[in-house]
């Protein structure tokens, strides 16, 4: 059987492959783009549990390279809720055309790289072989599902549910005894929706999170009128701000200010409902245990308003690690759920799981009859689903050996010895700090630029240069280290997977100074990178 020789493959068809779909075609390259999903959609095809919904505003939230499309698209929340978000990637693949260049249904098993002929072969699950001569990995952060290995995990009789891998058809909670394990953003987002219908809901917590109100509405016309009307100069903003949002940049800190000044801002920022007002009203949040803490006060004191009994206010209240270190989390109704009297929360720190049953979940204390457990446990992130792929470089170094101790990689695109490979907004870029939907567009753009140099000049093979890797690699944990991030054991640091190596994934330097490094690197003839 022959091989089947392409320009480049795309892995992934979510935002990043999606684009990175349309923006190759445009350079003229044949593009192949394998997605395990039945259609386009990444995250937003996957994540189908009640209640998700994206926690940056629509408006930022979705595509900025094709004004048409910006100006048309009408978001009917200020966060849209997933089905919606799933019909607007749908869309742009209908309007773009690019279903056509997409194998769905078909995971990518293996890439190799052929060093005498400089190209890459590309396997799939069926067995079917492409080469190609560049790899896109288009893959997402939070795409490969942790499901954690709780003794008796594989007993439980009822249905088990993870939120990253929902179920096409409706699911009915009516009548059932649910239990949610894990609250970070997908578990709270699912528990308010979950409890209204659920004739019981146990929610299982490990570790309380931040949470602050969306107050999510319908967007007001003449403030998107306006946004549309001037798009260019928004778009241009969102690009060079710290987080790829509109946002004024803080220029105090939060002990220059009087308590009652602070409290007023926090106030303010609280009743906007976004999820960096609070963490941005100052510059040395996370930055400052002691500035920290007054925000972190701030949305205790709010937690206990909000909430009826004590105890589980107590309970919800996160303490020991620092405000926004772990990601916070936008909600609608989260506290005021505790307040029913179907639903119990369980403090997995005073009382852990001990084993799963077939009926329940037992902890120390108790046990818990469910007819359905839903894991909301989050994700192997950011490295995940990149050594998912059996990824085999130069001279036969995998991935999972050039990354043993952590993510090694230039500017969070490029890894030496994987020439032509990219990974969109990989470990190392802003990525999980940022609007995604910037950062990938960001990435997406750099990348086919350059590969739109390299065939200008005549060059076939890129890779990150080792110094420049290394160098890349130091700044990014020196950056993170000049945070509190790592005092936290959360996704960002790896350490919600046993085992993980420690080390802070994304890059806190800010999207726009990270545009405008990656931007003067290309007018520089990218130094960092050996082009042959
Ligand atoms: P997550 O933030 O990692 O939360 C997972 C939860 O499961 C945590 O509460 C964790 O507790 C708990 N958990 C994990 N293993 C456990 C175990 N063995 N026993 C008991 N509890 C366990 O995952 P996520 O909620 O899916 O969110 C991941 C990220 O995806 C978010 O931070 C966000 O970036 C993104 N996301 C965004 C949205 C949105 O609004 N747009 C929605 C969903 C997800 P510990 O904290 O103690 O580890």
């Amino acid at each position: 059987m022959s091989t089947r020789t392409v320009d480049a493959v795309v892995v992934g068809a979510g935002f990043a492959g999606l684009y990175a779909l349309h923006r190759l075609r445009g350079l003229g390259l044949d593009v192949q783009v394998y997605e395990a999903g039945s259609d386009v959609g990444g995250t937003w095809y996957w994540n189908r549990y009640p209640g998700a919904r994206c926690d940056i505003e629509s408006i930022y939230y979705s595509y900025s390279f094709d004004d048409d499309l910006a100006r048309e698209w009408e978001w009917s929340e200020k966060y849209a809720a997933q089905p919606e978000i799933l019909r607007y990637l749908e869309h742009v693949a209908d309007r773009f055309d690019l279903r056509r260049d997409i194998a769905f249904e078909t995971r990518v098993s293996s890439l190799r790289f052929d060093e005498p002929t400089g190209r890459w072969t590309v396997t799939t699950e069926d067995g079917v072989q492409v080469e190609a001569t560049y790899v896109v990995l288009g893959v997402g952060l939070l795409s490969s599902a942790n499901l954690p290995d709780i003794p008796g995990r594989d007993d439980f009789a009822g249905p088990v549910l993870h939120t990253g891998r929902w179920p096409h058809e409706p699911v009915d909670f009516s009548g059932l005894r649910v239990g949610v394990i894990g609250t970070g953003s997908s578990g709270i987002q699912t528990i308010p929706i979950v409890a209204q219908q659920a004739a019981h809901l146990t929610v299982f917590q490990r570790t309380p999170n931040f949470s602050l109100p969306a107050h999510n509405h319908t967007p007001d016309p003449e403030h998107i009128a306006d946004l549309k009307a001037r798009y260019p100069e928004v778009r241009e903003q969102v690009r060079t701000s710290s987080y790829g949002i509109l946002l004024d940049p803080p220029t105090q800190s939060a002990l220059e200010v009087s308590e009652e000044e602070r409290i007023a801002t926090y106030r303010e920022r609280w009743a906007e409902g976004t999820l960096t007002g609070i963490l941005q009203a100052y510059n040395d949040l996370v930055r400052n245990q002691e500035s920290n803490d007054t925000a972190a006060d701030f949305v205790r004191e709010r937690i206990v308003e909000l909430v009826d009994d004590p105890q589980t206010a107590q309970d919800l209240t996160p303490r020991g690690y620092a405000f926004g270190t772990k990601r916070p989390c936008l909600d609608t109704g989260y506290y005021a759920t505790f307040n029913r009297e179907d639903v119990e929360l369980v403090n997995l720190r005073r009382t852990p799981i001990e084993r799963i049953t077939a009926s329940g979940v037992r902890t120390s204390e108790a046990e818990y009859p469910l007819d359905m457990l839903i894991f909301a446990t989050g994700y192997d992130a950011m490295t995940g689903p990149l050594l998912a792929l059996d990824i085999v470089g130069r001279g036969g170094r995998s991935l999972r050996e050039a990354w043993a101790e952590g993510p090694r990689s230039y500017l969070g695109i490029s890894v030496a010895g994987f020439p032509n490979l990219f990974t969109v907004t990989g470990p190392g870029s802003p990525s999980a700090l940022s609007n995604a939907v910037v950062s990938i567009e960001q990435h997406v753009e750099w990348l086919s630029d350059l590969i739109a140099h390299l065939r200008a000049t005549g060059r076939t093979l890129v890779e990150a240069d080792e110094v420049a890797e290394k160098e890349w690699t130091d700044h990014v944990q020196a950056a993170g280290n000049a945070t509190l991030y790592p005092q936290t054991d959360s996704w960002y640091m790896g350490a919600n997977i046993p085992g993980k190596p420690r080390v802070f994934l994304p890059y806190i330097g800010g999207v726009g100074a990270y545009r405008a490094h990656c931007d003067d690197l290309a007018a520089r003839g990218y130094p960092g990178l050996l082009l042959r």
